[in-house]
């Protein structure tokens, strides 16, 4: 059985229970090292096998997997954040099939949830953004044409950017091309939930500069939307002095009864 597991964004106490009980059985463990925290390792047994899918092509994982698996090996595959985002989870999925090779997914906390609690902001603000659009750049993985950020930008709704530190000068101009008006509330989160975690705010027309100064160059996310803006106008809905469907203003019945 081959488990794929969710690291979590960053903090080794930020793996799910379950997932950590994997890391402690496995025989081994083949771990995104650019981006997984090495403390997660901790736990392992100590004749655990630990390989660095950073250093191997797709063939040399799978093959790694298909000699543990024939060794009746417990073989974790632990990825950043939750693997179901750009985790490259698929084709390794389809690869284990072919050879009949079970296995398993084990969710975990991706860096997007890391990154809002470093930012303690609630990505769906009634009132202001009820929808997170979670995508990234074109870079060397291209996007779909139809997934423009301009076009997800015309939304005005909570953005989170992944994989795209290194393009923020243009992605400002997209998001500003969309209808994001360029003075709109924006923060780059580094290593959000590392201990070098590194939250810095600015708008869309400072990302550029922002990262710049800061010397951010990688493994950070970008949020875009009204819902950073402290100054956003609390909802008439549970406002005293307006009158519902279901409640009646406590203090005069206002305009729209
Ligand atoms: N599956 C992962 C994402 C992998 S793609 C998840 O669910 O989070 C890798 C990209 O994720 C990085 O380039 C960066 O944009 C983002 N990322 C991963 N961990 C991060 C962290 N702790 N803080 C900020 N961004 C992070």
């Amino acid at each position: 059985m081959i488990v794929f597991v969710g690291a979590g964004p960053g903090a080794w106490d930020l793996i799910t229970v379950r997932g950590q009980n994997y890391l402690r059985e496995a025989d081994i463990i083949i771990y995104a090292g650019s981006l997984v925290n090495p403390k997660l390792l901790d736990v392992k047994k100590e004749d655990c096998v630990v390989y660095n899918s950073a250093l191997m092509t797709l063939e040399e994982i799978i093959y790694v997997m298909v000699a543990g698996e024939r060794e009746r090996k417990e073989v974790v595959r632990l990825h950043t954040g939750d693997p179901c985002l750009y985790g490259a989870i698929q084709e390794q999925m389809d690869a284990l099939e072919q050879e009949g090779i079970p296995y398993e997914i084990c969710p975990g906390v991706s860096s997007f949830c890391g990154a809002a609690s470093a930012l303690e902001t609630e990505y769906t603000l009634p009132g202001i953004s009820q929808s997170v659009v979670i995508t990234r750049m074109a870079g060397r993985t291209p996007v779909p044409k139809r997934e423009s950020i301009q076009s997800f930008a015309a939304h005005r709704a909570t953005m989170v950017i992944f994989l795209s530190t290194g393009m923020l000068a243009e992605l400002a101009e997209e998001l500003t091309a969309g209808g994001y008006p360029g003075d709109t509330p924006a923060a780059i989160v580094y290593k959000a939930t590392w201990p070098e975690e590194k939250v810095c705010r600015c708008t869309i027309d400072s990302l550029a500069t922002t990262a710049e100064k800061e010397k951010i160059t990688k493994t950070a996310l970008i949020i875009v939307g009204r819902v950073l803006d402290s100054e956003y106008q609390r909802s008439e809905l549970y406002n005293p002095d307006f009158t519902t469907e279901y409640r009646r203003a406590s203090r005069g019945v206002k305009d729209n009864e």
